[in-house]
């Protein structure tokens, strides 16, 4: 069987893509990734290919360029099989925002993959890529990693180009991957880091060879422990299992210390101020005009905006919208959004404080493993808080990378989050390389 023929065997269980190519649409040329399997988020355009975003209003859309770290990617040798599925505009923890259906987590059919990107960790999870882009703005990658047992990598802010990621939230916006090795997301990062003139936040900080990552002695890192990861609401075998991974850095030569990361309980508040005002703004440009589909026998152009935008966006991209609208209108604005970028800068300086005294930070990913289907999709907030773990280190910029570290009590993955210094990516294989634990599926 092809990989095309098994990823279209693959999608048929677990609704992961949106689009797999005929083979031969994308020849790879060859090079440092000869003939790697590779996914893409519906968010990421690819000449050609669709670009839904996960969107009714993008259905017929069709990519005109690739984005950067698609393209470096297909330069590098890399075989494309397909877009996956994810939640509207990225917007969401566990798939079901889509408006192409959820998808299935192959580890338990009847629970969540995750989301935003829960049809590119479902891709690799099940074995239908090798690697899959994802994109992380609060989350996105590292939770449906931890959901899905995969290693799930967000470098730092500006390390990979977002020159064609359609925006969501810009100042948190960062691609990055998913795989079932270190070794495959190291080298796919060396690849797509690396300054791009086409994004001014592109950085011109040397790439490193991160594949060295995995030889990189850890003795003597200092780990810390930040408190406020470690309080209610986590449940038990994640707990457990976090206080394994500890043990073992610790007989690697590790020093583990106890630090304090004071205005974590601000994160998720300033997340989602700050994020649902950036897409406010950067989803003024889907008015029926320019992209993607037009409300049909609009009267005037304001009722075609109208209708189009009513049409076209799901119920969370519209509260979204609607959140960010309100933060940023006059009367609020220096109540919320000014006050929450305020918090902001002492979230970033929370963790330019922390790493004087350590080199690296160890916390779950997520406080639950991966829920029902239809569990929380009523409950918005119930939904956000899952993204308790996740969203700092986007407020701050930091890289940060989920390892799967065990499985609980119900045989679901768990996964164990490090964050790093900003551009210090080096660490994250260093340190994961020695808590990853290979999951086996049963079927
Ligand atoms: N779950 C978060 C949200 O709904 C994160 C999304 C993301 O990282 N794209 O906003």
């Amino acid at each position: 069987m092809t990989p095309f023929e098994n990823a279209k065997t693959l999608n048929k269980k677990y609704n992961c893509f949106l689009e797999v190519f005929e083979a031969g649409k994308y020849p790879a040329s060859s090079g440092k990734l000869d003939g790697m399997t590779v996914a893409i988020k519906d968010v990421l355009a690819l000449k050609d290919a669709h670009l839904t975003c996960g969107s009714k209003f993008l259905e017929n859309f069709t990519s005109l360029y690739s984005a950067t770290c698609v393209e470096r990617l297909q330069k590098a040798g890399a075989v494309f099989i397909g877009k996956t599925n994810m939640d509207e505009f990225a917007m969401g923890s566990s798939n079901e925002n889509s408006a192409y259906g959820a998808v299935l987590n192959p580890w338990d059919i009847t629970k969540v993959p995750g989301g935003s990107s829960g049809g590119s960790a479902v891709s690799v999870a099940c074995g239908a890529v090798r690697l899959a882009l994802g994109t992380d703005t609060g989350g996105s990658i590292r939770q449906p990693a931890a959901f899905c047992g995969t290693v799930g990598l967000k470098p730092t802010y500006g390390r990979i180009s977002r020159y064609g990621l359609t925006a969501f939230a810009s100042s948190f916006d960062t691609v990055g991957s998913f795989s079932q090795t270190l070794e495959d997301a190291a080298s796919a990062l060396e690849v797509m880091a690396g300054h791009d003139d086409h994004d001014m936040t592109s950085v011109n900080i040397p790439v490193e060879e991160y594949s060295l990552g995995s030889q990189k002695d850890v003795r003597g890192l200092r780990i810390g422990i930040p408190k406020e990861y470690f309080g209610e609401g986590i449940e038990p075998d994640i707990r457990e299992a976090i206080e394994a991974t500890k043990k073992k850095l610790e007989k690697t030569g590790c020093l583990l210390i106890p630090v304090s990361l004071p205005h974590t309980k601000y994160a998720v508040a300033v997340y989602y101020i700050l994020t649902t005002a950036e897409a406010s703004s950067n989803l003024a440009r889907f008015d029926g005009i320019r992209y993607g589909k037009r409300a049909k026998e609009s009267a005037t152009l304001l009722e075609t905006y109208v209708r189009s935008r009513s049409e076209g966006f799901g119920p969370e991209v519209k509260r979204r919208i609607m959140l960010g609208t309100y933060v940023l209108s006059s009367g609020y604005y220096d109540a919320y959004y000014i006050r929450a970028q305020k918090v902001r800068r002492l979230i970033k300086e929370d963790f330019i404080n922390v790493f004087k005294e350590c080199d690296a930070l160890l916390t779950p990913t997520t406080p639950t493993t991966a829920f029902k289907i239809g569990d929380k999709i009523n409950d918005p907030l119930a939904m956000y808080l899952n993204d308790i773990f996740t969203v700092s280190a986007n407020i701050s910029g930091n890289p940060a990378i989920s390892i799967p570290v065990g499985l609980d009590r119900n045989g679901l993955p768990i996964g164990a989050q490090i964050i790093t210094k900003d551009f210090d990516e080096m660490n994250l294989f260093a340190i994961g390389k020695e808590i990853f634990e290979e999951l086996k599926m049963k079927n």
